[in-house]
């Protein structure tokens, strides 16, 4: 049944219910291509087209979907503003316009406060254990009943791993450092800045480096060093700080029409689905390469000044993330369900890579 699954062609249903049971089935639903059912899909984006990660994930994974599909799905990939602004593609797909969208769940607290669990929560979850809440801790169904009322299906479709802490002019010593800070910084990381006393700022990606250059912003955060290096951030700040705290291993999604979606037979089902999955874990593992190259040419070559946010500085951010991510919970019965959910999954990844991965790396470095 799984063979004929995978195999089956398209809606060659009425092949099939013509030629009865048994293996005949398997042979009947190979239709030539022309039989074929094909579809045409397009996937709208909030990146700008070809940005170097983010877009380029999407097109990847579309190209993939076309590929692993033998051209039965062909998807047409918009950067933003080509078919609609960037933070109206959710409704977008939602309405049909298009079938697919690739942006972050983060976008979306408007839509619903839960969706922030499934991108990027600070103090949150790594790469590694988002996957494994998503794919097998039952985040993965949360999610899609998050997105149920807007007709739309998840997917994770691209992981950054644990982004840099940002780009400082000032040095930060202290919590007294934070007060005052003008910095780029989305989302719930913002809120946390600004509740120690900072001034979060929002820039869409090509204001960055001149709003850091300017002295119109004192940091900035990006992704990590691959991406940071592209934008040349290092031209115009002193200090490179770690970790990411607000984004310990950010998902970028892609969602689909759900209408369009149920419409395809099952085997092309499988493919976006799992063509999401492959281009997930090839977006982790392209940044994870990369960002390791990057750091060396900044550390080496641009003879960067590579710094850890300070103990008591994380304790704090760290003390207040806690209190801003509980604060989702109190919104709707939804985001309780899903803190609840996220938050006991934390609680077991901590405590089982407390010996595993944390104990492996500080035996290595030893
Ligand atoms: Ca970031």
């Amino acid at each position: 049944m799984k063979r004929r699954d995978f195999i089956g062609a398209s809606v060659a249903a009425g092949a099939v219910l013509a030629t009865g049971c048994g293996e005949k089935k398997e042979s009947a639903q190979q239709a030539a291509p022309q039989q074929q059912e094909k579809f045409e899909w397009k996937m709208v984006t909030t990146w700008p087209k070809n940005f170097p990660g983010l877009g380029t994930g999407a097109n990847h994974l579309a190209e993939l979907i076309t590929e692993m599909s033998g051209g039965r799905i062909t998807v047409k990939v918009y950067g933003a503003k080509e078919l609609v602004p960037a933070f109206e593609i959710f409704d977008a797909v939602s309405a049909g316009t298009a079938e697919m969208g690739h942006g972050a769940s983060y976008y979306w607290k408007g839509k619903s406060e839960a969706a922030q669990f499934f991108s990027a929560v600070p103090f949150g979850l790594n790469a590694q254990e988002m996957n494994a809440w998503l794919y097998h801790g039952g985040g993965m169904e949360l999610w899609q009943e998050v997105y149920a009322p807007f007709g739309l299906v998840p997917t994770a479709a691209l992981n950054t791993g644990v982004q840099m802490g940002g780009w400082f002019n000032k040095e930060i010593n202290s919590l007294e450092d934070l007060k005052g800070l003008k910095m780029r910084i989305p989302g719930l990381g913002g809120e946390v800045l600004r509740r120690l006393g900072g001034t979060p700022v929002s820039l869409p990606g090509g204001e960055i480096f001149s709003s850091l250059q300017s002295g119109a912003i004192d940091a900035t955060e990006w992704v990590g060093p691959y991406n940071d290096l592209a934008f040349g951030l290092y031209k115009a700040a002193k200090h490179y700080y770690y970790p990411g705290w607000h984004e310990p291993g950010t998902t970028l999604e892609c969602f689909i029409n759900k209408k369009a979606f149920d419409a395809l037979p099952k085997d092309l089902q499988a493919i976006v689905l799992t063509a999401s999955k492959a281009a997930n874990l090839d977006g982790l593992s392209e940044l994870t390469a990369r960002n390791n190259q990057a750091l060396h040419t900044l550390v080496h070559e641009h003879k960067v000044d590579l710094r850890p946010f300070p103990d008591e500085v994380l304790a704090q951010l760290k003390r207040v993330s806690d209190e801003v991510v509980a604060e989702i919970a109190e919104k709707d019965p939804m985001s309780r369900k899903v803190y609840e959910s996220f938050k006991a999954f934390r609680d077991q990844a901590s405590a089982w890579h407390e010996v595993s991965e944390r104990a492996y790396l500080n035996a290595r470095q030893g």
